[in-house]
């Protein structure tokens, strides 16, 4: 099996996180035998991350690795190695080097950190959540940087676990950056509810030793320091190459790169979206997930196409909160439901279609929501803004 016009060889994927794994599962269920060989820099065997910032950080889980063994898929896996340059057909790491036929890249994304000489942690990879749910004691002083998805995640089972934790934002609300400030200002009463301090709109200058250096000349105390003020993608190792790069690996509908035979998938990927009209590149387990079912049917020859109404899911201070869709080209935001109900959703629209739908705690309007998205059919805005009528019935003229 090998795609047209494109080299035979050895499939090659880079990252051994869900997305990679995900690829070598989808090109076996589709009845490639050739040699895959993962090459991934964490010394584990791939495990999941959305637990680590909710149930192992809680105490109730220690371990996510997604598969008991991994080998009855019959790869090579190459853990505890990573890809330093890709020049031609061939990925160098720092332990050897890999010629291939087609490569998959799937390198993720790393935490962005600020300046200062004083410790600071990272909520991405299974030691960090390890070690830092060890010092998670009652009474410690924990300043989390960031009040975004990670941010408030951490400080729902830090707080549990009986820590002081203050969460220092520079948007003027949580979640800001991911769904505006009108959104987001839903979400600010969450944290002092949760005994969690707030600052909002305070940025941080630089970590210290014992504590944050706040813009306008203000400290803040702190025994530990999380930053969480998002990730970047992980593609330095490919400056040197052809591949083109902007906010990550550049590719298109089929998930290929600028150059031919390679390819991209997960957190490292901005792909080409027809239906929202703009290039994506979404930190969403649902997409490393999905994503590499049509990343290995392209990689065994066929042209499929991904382009979902991606999907986002967070767990903090006690409430599900669930996001389809994409609202940056809305222009009208409907409330399902007041600030103060346990249960609302925000739903946007551009002109007469749904965009985007945020909820907390009504997981049937998020999926009755993601079809009108997909259908793109027009809606009845009135409706809409109706709680008690479900969205499938809010197409217009229904
Ligand atoms: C704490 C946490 C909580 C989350 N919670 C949610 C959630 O609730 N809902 C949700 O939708 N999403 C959540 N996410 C996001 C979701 O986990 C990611 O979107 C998903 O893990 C992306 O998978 P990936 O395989 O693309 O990248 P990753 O999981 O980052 O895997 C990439 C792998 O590639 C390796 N790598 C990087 N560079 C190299 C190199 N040069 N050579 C070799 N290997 C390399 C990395 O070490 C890593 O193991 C969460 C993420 C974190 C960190």
């Amino acid at each position: 099996m090998s795609a047209p016009g494109q080299p035979n060889g050895p499939i090659v994927i880079v990252g051994g996180g869900l997305a990679g794994l995900r690829t070598v599962e989808e090109l076996r269920s589709l009845g490639h035998a050739g040699p895959v060989t993962v090459i991934g820099a964490e010394s584990r065997p791939p495990y999941d991350r959305p637990p680590l910032s909710k149930q192992l950080m809680a105490g109730s889980v220690d371990d996510t690795s997604l598969r008991a063994e991994l080998d009855s898929l019959g790869a090579t896996f190459r853990l505890g190695q990573r890809a330093e340059r890709l020049d031609a057909e061939i990925v160098y790491t720092d332990q050897g080097e890999y010629r291939f036929g087609r490569l998959a890249i799937a390198t993720g994304a790393r935490p962005i950190a600020l300046p200062g000489p004083g410790r600071q942690r990272f909520l991405r990879t299974m030691d960090d959540a390890l070690a830092l749910r060890e010092v998670l004691v009652p009474g410690t002083r924990l300043a989390v940087i960031g009040a975004g998805w990670i941010g408030a995640e951490l400080a729902t089972a830090a707080a549990a676990r009986g820590c002081v934790v203050t969460v220092v934002e520079a948007a003027a609300t949580p979640i800001a950056a991911a769904v505006g400030t009108e959104v987001g200002a839903r979400t600010a009463p969450w944290y002092a509810q949760a005994g969690v301090e707030l600052m909002l709109g305070q940025a941080v200058e630089s970590v210290q030793d014992g504590g944050l250096a706040l813009a306008g000349g203000g400290w803040l105390e702190a025994d530990l320091i999380v930053t969480a003020v998002g990730v970047r993608p992980e593609v330095g190792w490919l400056d040197s190459s052809e591949v083109e790069l902007e906010n990550g690996v550049v590719v298109d509908g089929q998930l290929r790169s600028s150059v031919p035979g390679v390819y991209a998938v997960g957190d490292c990927a901005a792909f080409w979206s027809a239906r929202f009209g703009r290039r994506m590149r979404t930190e969403h387990w649902d997409t490393a997930l999905r994503a590499p079912a049509v990343l290995a049917a392209n990689l065994a020859g066929r042209s499929e196409i991904y382009d979902p109404v991606p999907y986002f899911w967070s767990e903090q201070f006690g409430r599900m909160l669930q996001y389809g869709g994409d609202h940056r080209g809305a222009d009208r935001l409907i409330w399902r439901g007041a600030e103060d109900d346990a249960r609302w959703a925000a739903c946007w629209l551009a002109g007469e279609r749904l965009v985007a739908v945020l909820t907390v705690g009504l997981p049937k309007d998020l999926t009755q929501g993601r079809r009108l998205i997909e259908s793109a059919a027009p809606v009845d805005a009135d409706r809409i803004a109706d709680p008690a009528v479900p969205l499938r019935d809010c197409l217009l003229g229904r």
